[in-house]
């Protein structure tokens, strides 16, 4: 039996990851499901940010169900000190290279969209962003005395190889979608974008089926908000990636709406170890309240089983449940529209529950 590491983490975490794993165990109650900690509550009881117990748990699971980490208390402190650690040394220890953010504007949802309606309607894009290389993971990182003035220091590194195995994601991805990847990056300033672009430009001979554009991130940026329907697979590194994943996920009403599926080395096509997760923080604000949108929780829970146990009837299930609570009018606060009721985090899981 595949066993499923579920770390809801902090803030809104455990509420929407709950919510995720009651679809889950309905869709799939054959699989194992173990709860363990990280994250703040892991710090405060005097734990490191990823406990030995949980990081044994991960290593012994086919795939790892995520909340969120990070608390409002230890902002300030070194890296190592905050709960933010625990999903930094998973990206790193598990080498979860590929990160895939699909942005998917629902039926009846163009509304919550800070852009016009026609300008979303029907939006379908995917952010392939490189997660373990670049400039948050890149040596020397740190802030010293330079000629008597305080310097801090952040260094941008990428290897071809690195660079090659992301674009095969992206490449890979486009050929089952609509033929087109747009690479990100500032190649008029920065080194390592110019290898970014040459290493893209090589990897896409292999795939002729496949159309290669090129964008200047500041360029990519307008281009989310002008046309967003213009993009189909966007490939970028590390931080571009960060950003601009964020900038699409609002095209679509609100980040409590986006999934994402963290991808490394281990496992094969369809089997492949993966972290699972919202790509929204642990949001302090509405945390303990009841009313976070449970939607990019329920919808990683359903990439977890694309491409982490081979269950692409399983993943269609619950996003055709997602899809059609939304399309009957279930709406949490975020994404509500003026004089409508929203629901709960709970009121809208059982809307999602009785269509799977
Ligand atoms: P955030 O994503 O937590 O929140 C940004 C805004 O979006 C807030 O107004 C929040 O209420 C709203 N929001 C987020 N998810 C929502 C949901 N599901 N439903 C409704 N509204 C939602 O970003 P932040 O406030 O910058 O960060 C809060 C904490 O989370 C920080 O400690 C940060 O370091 C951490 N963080 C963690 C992760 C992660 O675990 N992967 C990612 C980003 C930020």
């Amino acid at each position: 039996m595949s066993t499923i590491a579920v770390l809801a983490g902090d803030g809104i975490g455990p509420e929407v990851t709950h919510a995720a794993l009651g679809v889950l165990q309905t869709v799939r109650p054959d699989l194992e499901y173990i709860e363990a900690s990280v994250g703040a509550s892991a710090l405060k009881a005097g734990l490191p940010a990823l406990p030995d117990e949980t990081r044994a748990l991960c290593d012994r699971s086919a795939a790892i169900l995520f909340g969120a980490v990070g608390l409002p208390e230890y902002e300030g402190r070194s890296l190592q000190e905050r709960p933010e650690y625990a999903l930094f040394i998973l990206r790193r220890d598990y080498e979860l290279y590929a990160n895939i953010r699909p942005v998917q504007v629902f039926a009846g949802l163009e509304d919550a969209s800070s852009l016009k309606p026609e300008l979303v309607r029907g939006l379908d894009l995917v952010v392939i962003r490189e997660l373990t290389g670049g400039i948050y993971f890149g040596l020397p990182k740190e802030t010293r005395v330079i000629d008597g003035v305080e310097t801090a220091i952040d260094t941008m590194i990428y290897r071809p190889p690195e660079v090659e195995r992301i674009a095969r994601v992206a490449f890979e991805l486009a050929r089952k979608r609509r033929g087109l990847v747009t690479s990100v990056d500032k190649q008029n300033i920065l080194e390592t974008s110019r290898l970014w672009r040459r290493v893209v430009d090589t990897v896409a001979k292999e795939y002729p089926d496949v159309r290669l554009e090129h964008l200047l991130v500041d360029n990519a940026a307008m281009q989310l908000v002008k046309a967003p329907k213009a993009f189909d697979v966007l490939l970028t590194e590390n931080m571009f990636g960060d950003i601009l994943s964020d900038e699409a996920a609002i095209l679509t009403g609100s980040i409590g709406n986006l999934p994402s599926a963290s991808l490394g080395a281990r496992g094969t096509p369809g089997k492949r170890f993966g972290l699972y997760e919202p790509i929204s923080g642990s949001a302090p604000d509405i945390a303990g309240k009841g009313i976070a949108n449970p939607v990019a929780a329920i919808l990683s829970a359903a990439m977890l089983l694309r491409h982490s146990l081979d269950d692409e009837p399983g993943a269609r299930k619950i996003e055709a449940a997602v899809s059609t609570a939304i399309v009957n009018g279930a709406r949490t606060a975020d994404i509500v529209r003026v004089g409508e009721k929203s629901l709960s985090t709970l009121e809208f899981t059982e809307r999602v529950l009785t269509f799977c």
